[in-house]
């Protein structure tokens, strides 16, 4: 058997760094598994890596790129001794302790666990989406609403989220057309009669986005009526796609408790204690109300603290 570490940290957004932070500052030494580069989904540094600037990050009153805060939080987990694999975790077994952890045939093997491999916002497929994210295509109207002042822009989704961040939008844009591909909208009842009495919001029924135009910043957006086919243009300087998220969660099906509807990690209330004792989650992967940087790196803190006390009162 591999030799057995203190702490493993699958994944690299902000709660996995920080967990990194807060367990070598504890003298753990963690092992931090980051995911791999070439990888859409399982980018090392998370979803920061797919945003420009980012201004509520509290600590940088002039903004930062989401690419800088994440290459600062790794130089600051490796200065405390954190070992980082550049791979993507392939297995994990969780049913006994020391808990294993497979990168193909390669086996680690450590006492506690913090999952950090975060969420995927799901896009609509097209090229244009990743020329232009973080250029006008956004995921997150929390994050980026505020780019959009004075701006005619449109949402994707006929969900909550949709209609959430269409209303949230309100606050920012002259015109916010929210684009649902069937006529009747999924969103509650509540947020849909918000929706509908908002002056400032439209709607582009059965209807697809098939395009975004722009090469460096969005200019527009083709809609596809999913009806007759038909093809119109909907001039736009932004795109919100809120069609869902998908937290990253496959490796850890029959492993972990994982919510039934959602697939997200399911951690005790105010802790980030799993089902599993000595397995801890933090971030996205178990959060779909927050989903802020902020947050994830807070919840990274709480994981590490847990995964500590943890190994002091049961390992060590
Ligand atoms: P969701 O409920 O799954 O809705 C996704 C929406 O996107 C649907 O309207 C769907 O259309 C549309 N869609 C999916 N794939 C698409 C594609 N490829 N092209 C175009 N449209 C597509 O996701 P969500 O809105 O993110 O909500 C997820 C969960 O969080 C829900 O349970 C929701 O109630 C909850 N939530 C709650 C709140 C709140 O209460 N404040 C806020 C946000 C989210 P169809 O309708 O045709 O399937």
């Amino acid at each position: 058997m591999a030799d057995v570490r203190d702490v493993i940290i699958i994944g690299s957004g902000p709660a996995g760094l920080t967990a990194a932070i807060y367990t070598a500052r504890a003298n753990l030494s963690p092992l931090l598994i980051e995911g791999e580069p070439s990888s859409s989904s399982d980018q090392p540094g998370g979803q920061l890596m797919l945003t420009t600037e980012v201004e509520n990050f509290p600590g940088f009153p002039d903004g930062i790129m989401g690419p800088d805060l994440m290459a600062n939080m790794r130089a600051q987990a490796q200065r405390f001794g954190t070992e980082i694999i550049t791979e993507k975790v392939t297995r994990v077994d969780f049913s006994q302790r020391p808990f294993g952890v497979w990168i193909r045939d390669d086996e680690y093997r450590a006492n506690a666990v913090i999952v950090s491999t975060g969420a995927q916002s799901l896009m609509l497929g097209l090229e244009a989406e990743q020329r232009l994210i973080g250029h006008g295509l956004s995921t997150c109207a929390t994050c980026d609403g505020f780019f959009f002042r004075g701006h005619e822009i449109a949402v994707v989704g006929g969900g909550d989220s949709a209609i959430e961040e269409a209303t949230f939008l309100t606050k920012f844009a002259d015109k916010v057309t929210i684009v649902h591909r069937r006529d009747e909208l999924r969103a509650s009842k509540i947020m849909q009669d918000r929706a509908f009495a908002n002056p400032k919001i439209e709607f582009a029924w059965n209807a697809q986005v098939t395009e975004v135009f722009g090469e460096t910043s969005v200019t527009g957006v083709e809609l596809t009526s999913t009806v007759d086919g038909s093809v119109s243009t909907l001039p736009v300087t932004g795109l919100f796609v809120a069609i869902g998220h998908r937290p990253n969660t496959d490796l850890f099906v029959d492993q972990l408790d994982l919510d039934p509807t959602t697939g997200y990690l399911v951690t005790k209330p105010d802790s980030s204690y799993t089902d599993v004792d000595g397995v801890f989650a933090c971030g996205d992967v178990q959060d779909d109300v927050y989903r802020q940087a902020i947050t994830a790196a807070g919840s990274g803190c709480m994981a590490a603290i847990d995964a500590e006390r943890w190994l002091e009162a049961n390992v060590h």
